[in-house]
């Protein structure tokens, strides 16, 4: 019998058991698909051309310790900086590339208009500390040591004007936008970004998302050399090198409790596994509602069904071609980070509403990323990996995604074909990957890669319900991590360090 059994083998579930086999537990992750990764996995879908199934931007994860607490980059893992880590490439022409470095950033802006840049300065000078505040959750950092310095970052924030600020924060991005900057010139971008962490323009406390543009100038924004795929596989390195071990093709079909007590696992085909410890890194609905025998009931049970997952989630197309999109007037590094096309504030909110509703937003909001630009490991020499995501794309769509995606691909291709005339020539092949094959395989109910929606009254310790945002659970030896649990999903790898914490504690009786 194994110490601890994770199911699921996605970054979480590898940072949890590495945090594990590190403090000298037997730790074995099942994990139904043939190779580890979940939504960090980059995989060879047009012959010769590797692209990142999901995640790109590795941006929280190295806001974390947890790279250099488990020594990833002497397990492989090397992150390369993608700066500019954004550009807007607005159908009319104008750009703005937006810089690690602020200065560079608002001199790009001022090249277009002098009051956006001036607004995008007073913008990110709010945001720093309000990004400060929340910064240890993020990481995981909630004791009472961290309490002095988020208390200072909290007073800079509220220093100037603490009645509107407090305003702003409860309110939606939408709204914040328009009041902060000028234009949609800075307007868009800034709004695609926030998109592309999950959180609809409309949502109320979503302000948090665009405030979070100050993280990138902070932090910067990273991709692995070898595309997200990296990750993954150094931390199951690392994993090994301390004793674990991953057993993939293994699909979990029951968690059983006896007494209130967790006995073990039943996998797909029926093979028993005993554990007396369970960690669940896969969405939390799933596991707690559908795999745990008996499921979880009384309030606990009802609080998680009521755990909200809307409509709105993201559709994908991978397209090798022999050249980076021809934006014209470009300049060197165009192609390093996010390429926006969303070209204003009301096509992202009207888009939201439209994919909410189970349509398929008209104008397409998209970004792209080209990955193969930083890491010439991706492509054939001379060709290029285009990777390119509508931010609110419905799950459920009239129609059906069967009768939908060549609808999708058109609109996207000529989304990119107006701003970088050629780009139709240049492609090589092209593969979809929409919400429907992520809810098949990757096992995400409503192709949902948060497992949970992003909103005020689902993060930190309210996720994925204020009572198992511990990451325990009312049945014993039971934990839960993932994107859907405490703080945030996305690639960030503290749901798994805090399960494995709670696991210790709970062993060593603190
Ligand atoms: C298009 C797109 C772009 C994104 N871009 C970014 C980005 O740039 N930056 C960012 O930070 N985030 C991004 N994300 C989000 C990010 O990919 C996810 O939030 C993150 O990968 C979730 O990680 P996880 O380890 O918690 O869960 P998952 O990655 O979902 O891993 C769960 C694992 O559990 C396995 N599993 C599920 N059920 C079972 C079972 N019954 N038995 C055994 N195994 C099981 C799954 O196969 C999977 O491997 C993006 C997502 C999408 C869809």
């Amino acid at each position: 019998m194994h110490d601890v059994i994770v199911v699921g083998a996605g970054h979480n579930g590898l940072v949890a058991a590495c945090y594990l086999a590190r403090a000298g537990r037997d730790v074995l992750v099942l994990e139904a698909l043939d190779r580890p990764g979940g939504g960090s996995r980059t995989e060879e879908r047009i012959p010769g051309y590797r692209f990142d199934m999901h995640s790109v931007a590795h941006n929280m994860i190295n806001m974390t310790s947890i790279p250099a607490e488990l020594d990833l980059a002497g397990a492989g893992l090397h992150y390369q900086e993608m700066d500019p880590f954004s550009i807007a490439v607005h159908a009319d022409g104008r750009r703005v590339r937006f810089h690690r470095s602020v200065e560079a950033t608002i001199d790009s802006i001022a090249e277009v208009s002098r009051d956006d840049a001036v607004a995008y300065r007073e913008f990110i000078a709010a945001a720093i500390p309000i990004v400060e505040t929340i910064l240890p959750a993020i990481r995981g950092q909630v004791g009472l040591r961290e309490l002095p310095s988020r208390l200072r970052s909290l007073v800079r924030a509220l220093r100037r004007e603490p009645l509107s600020t407090m305003r702003d924060l409860l309110g939606p991005y939408d709204t914040l936008l328009r009041r902060r900057l000028p234009s949609d010139l800075t307007r868009g971008p800034v709004a695609a970004f926030a998109a592309h962490a999950a959180a609809g323009p409309s949502l109320p406390g979503g302000a948090m998302f665009a405030f979070w543009q100050a993280a990138y100038h902070l932090f910067g924004q990273w991709h692995p050399r070898g595309g997200a795929q990296a990750l993954a596989d150094a931390l199951l390195l690392r994993l090994e090198s301390l004793g674990g071990a991953v057993r993939c093709s293994a699909p979990v079909e029951r968690i059983e409790a006896r007494g209130g007590r967790i006995t073990g696992v039943v996998l797909e085909g029926g093979e028993r596994l005993a554990a007396k410890t369970v960690v669940t890194a896969m969405d939390p609905k799933l596991a707690l509602l559908r795999l745990l025998e008996p499921p979880l009931a009384g309030r606990d049970g009802a609080d998680l069904a009521a755990a909200r997952r809307g409509n709105v989630v993201q559709a994908l197309i991978h397209v090798a071609t022999d050249r980076l999109p021809p934006y014209p007037q470009s300049r060197p590094g165009d192609w390093n980070g996010l390429q926006s096309y969303v070209d204003s504030l009301d096509e992202l909110t009207a888009a939201w509403t439209a994919a909410e509703a189970g349509r398929l937003p008209d104008p397409l909001p998209l970004y792209a990323f080209t990955t193969s630009a930083l890491d010439d490991s991706l492509a054939p020499p001379g060709h290029h990996t285009v990777y390119l995501a509508c931010p609110a794309a419905p799950a459920t769509v009239e129609g059906g995604w069967a009768g939908s995606s060549d609808r999708f691909v058109d609109a996207a291709l000529e989304t990119v074909e107006s701003r970088a005339p050629g780009f139709r020539a240049s492609i090589q092949g092209l593969a979809t990957w929409t919400p429907q094959d992520m809810e098949i395989v990757e096992r995400w109910p409503g192709g949902h890669p948060m497992h949970l929606d992003i909103a005020l009254d689902q993060l930190g310790p309210l996720r994925p319900t204020r009572r198992l945002g511990g990451h325990r659970t009312p049945v014993a030896g039971l934990y839960v991590s993932g994107a859907g649990t405490a703080p945030a999903g996305g690639i960030l790898g503290t749901p798994g360090r805090l399960a494995a914490k709670a696991v210790l504690d709970d062993w060593t009786g603190r």
